[in-house]
């Protein structure tokens, strides 16, 4: 049997934790309280919780700033990252997502709303974590012998190709900014320019040759891993998603 996912709290506000932990606890889910960024920190550092909640207005470093570093950490990198915050401001909601969060929730929420979320995100990164083989139409990408095949021909990819590909089928139909990229595969984008995804985008549409045309360019958006690619010019879409 699985044991029970964790979820570390960072929450300085002690109802808004409690309210939280009860109905995690209910819902089958381990919670664990960090009322400041220190006690997270050391949290952390003990071992790696399932997925974190993180409040927005913080005492001492924000959660933006915490979102930040643990996305450039190669240890905790792949740990999902919901935030909760008061602020429900567009920007500052695509400056949640670009610092690395998975999701963005807005305070008040309701706890059936916050469980829902916190399962699709649980969702959504289980494949990458369990090392599990990713199949998209006739791409299959093994993450344990680092292979990629398309309708049953291997194909050759560079190793920041393969990391690319490994998010992109991870998380596929869905539109990532660059800079969304940079944070997901790159990790830390402090010295990587955003033009650096759009280099390794051509090379990794080239290695796929055929299958290239499944990674789309969303016009003023960034890009996507579809099953069934538009007709290039690719189709500019209305996002929300910033960051180019
Ligand atoms: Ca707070």
């Amino acid at each position: 049997m699985r044991t029970m996912p964790s979820v570390l709290i960072v929450e300085d506000e002690a109802a808004i934790a409690e309210l939280i932990a009860v109905n995690l606890r209910h819902n089958g889910f381990r919670p664990i309280w960090a009322m400041d960024s220190a006690t997270a920190q050391r949290d952390l550092d003990a071992g790696l919780p399932d997925l974190i909640l993180l409040d927005w207005m913080l005492p001492g470093e924000s959660g933006l700033v915490l979102a930040k570093r643990w996305r450039g950490d190669p240890r905790t990198q792949t740990v999902p990252i919901i935030m909760l915050t008061a602020r429900g401001d567009e920007a500052d909601r695509v400056a949640g997502l670009d610092a690395g969060a998975d999701d963005y929730i807005a305070k008040p929420f309701s706890t059936k709303e916050l469980l829902a979320r916190i399962r699709a995100v649980l969702r959504r990164r289980t494949p990458e974590q369990a090392g599990e083989v990713l199949t998209i139409g006739k791409l299959v990408l093994d993450p344990s012998t680092h292979r990629v095949s398309f309708d049953e021909r291997p194909l050759k990819l560079g190793p920041t190709e393969f990391k690319l590909l490994h998010y992109l089928m991870g998380h596929a139909e869905r539109v990532h900014s660059r800079a969304q990229l940079l944070d997901k595969v790159w990790g830390d984008h402090v010295y990587i320019e955003e033009r650096t995804v759009d280099v390794h985008v051509k090379r990794l549409r080239e290695a796929l040759a055929q299958a290239g045309s499944m990674v789309e360019t969303v016009r003023g958006a960034g890009y996507r891993l579809t099953v069934t690619p538009t007709p290039s010019p690719a189709t500019a879409m209305a996002t929300d998603k910033a960051g180019i």
